[in-house]
């Protein structure tokens, strides 16, 4: 048996937030670029509140994301409306100067002397000096608000990062499960290709609650966590399902495949010999049961976690450490 000290490190409670900010503030941009005429301009600064989300990692509770997202996305409308009014002036300036020119056009016939021609000349001169000062105002007023935009998409993007991940283990949280569930079976059923789910629950975890605590409790949650993550690759999505449930995601896996990958994962665990790091006290072995579904057709991703379920609860029922797959899928 390997030996496993459990690490005493306390996170704080997040929570889940839900967020709508980018999406306007897009419609903004365009309805901007669009009432202007300038769309080119609008696909611009629209870009920079695309691109890679932030990394997860900063702490905070729910009050706070929720306050960050709004503060973001208030910081993100008033940014837009000063894009707006900088965009106005330089139509207004536009015109301005079309209309000087204009002028010139319709008396250009008229000019007879050459101080008169010369007036004029200096007259458009001048009038395009001004045009391209504005225009240069224009473009350094528009980069100032592109960088603001970008920073405050990254605070934006990285609120809505934290609101699916779970704060503890930071897995894939239940709401990130929810969307990657519907998306694996949609592809699954697109692409005709096989998906399975396995649900996984540590076993007796009450009692190591009641005998070590609640924080060696979210130590092993950690562990357990971890452990999960380094048994799947690629596009696999493990997610805390709730409490000391877990969801694993396995998008084009074969329903043999998925036993085996979780038979694996249930003897790594009960391999493992825990003990409290600080103290040394021991803790045992930690073991957890499995129930694994493959997507049939007409599944959704109710009735495919439905089913893993129920093989998890014939595990917990059979004694516990144990996987239990779904049979019928298996035969169809
Ligand atoms: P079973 O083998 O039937 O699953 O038994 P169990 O004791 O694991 O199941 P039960 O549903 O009776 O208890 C689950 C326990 O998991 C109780 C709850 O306090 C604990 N738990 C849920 N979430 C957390 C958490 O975030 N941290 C800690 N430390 N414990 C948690
Ligand atoms: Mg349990
Ligand atoms: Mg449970």
């Amino acid at each position: 048996m390997r030996f496993h000290a459990v690490i005493l490190q306390f996170m704080p409670e997040h929570e889940v937030v839900t967020t709508a900010g980018g999406g306007q503030a897009l419609k903004l941009i365009f309805a901007a670029a669009f009432v202007f005429g300038l769309l080119g301009l609008g696909v611009a600064v629209a870009s920079t509140m695309g691109g890679r989300l932030p990394k997860f990692g900063k702490k905070g509770n729910i009050k706070k994301r929720e306050k960050t997202v709004q503060t973001t996305e208030a910081l993100l409308d008033s940014e837009l409306s000063v894009i707006l009014r900088f965009m106005r002036t330089y139509v207004e300036a536009n015109d301005k100067y079309s209309n000087a020119l204009d002028l010139a056009h319709r008396n250009l016939h008229a000019l007879a002397k050459p101080e008169q021609v010369r007036a004029m000349v200096k007259f458009l001169v001048a009038e395009n000096e001004k045009m391209r000062r504005d225009s240069e105002d224009l473009r350094g007023n528009l980069d100032r608000s592109r960088e603001q935009i970008e920073k405050l998409r990254w605070n934006l993007a990285e609120a809505q990062e934290l609101g699916l991940r779970d704060p503890l283990t930071a897995l894939s949280n239940r709401r990130a499960f929810d969307i990657n569930i519907a998306k694996e079976i949609t592809e699954a059923q697109d692409n005709r290709t096989q998906m399975c789910l396995v649900m996984g629950d540590l076993d007796r975890f009450k009692n190591i609650n009641d005998a070590f605590g609640h924080q060696i409790g979210d130590e092993i949650l950690k562990m357990f966590a971890k452990l999960l993550s380094s048994n799947v690759k690629g596009r696999d999505t493990v997610a805390r399902f709730g409490g000391e449930e877990f969801a694993i995601i396995l998008p084009e896996t074969k329903l043999k495949d998925a036993q085996t990958l979780t038979e694996n994962i249930r003897r790594q665990l009960e391999a493992k010999e825990l003990a409290v790091n600080t103290s040394g006290q021991a803790i045992g072995q930690v073991t957890a049961s499995f129930g694994v579904a493959e997507m049939a057709s007409g599944d959704d991703a109710a009735a495919l976690v439905q089913r893993a379920d129920a093989r998890l609860y014939e595990a917990k029922c059979a004694g516990r450490n144990r996987v239990v797959i779904d049979q019928p899928a298996a035969a169809a």
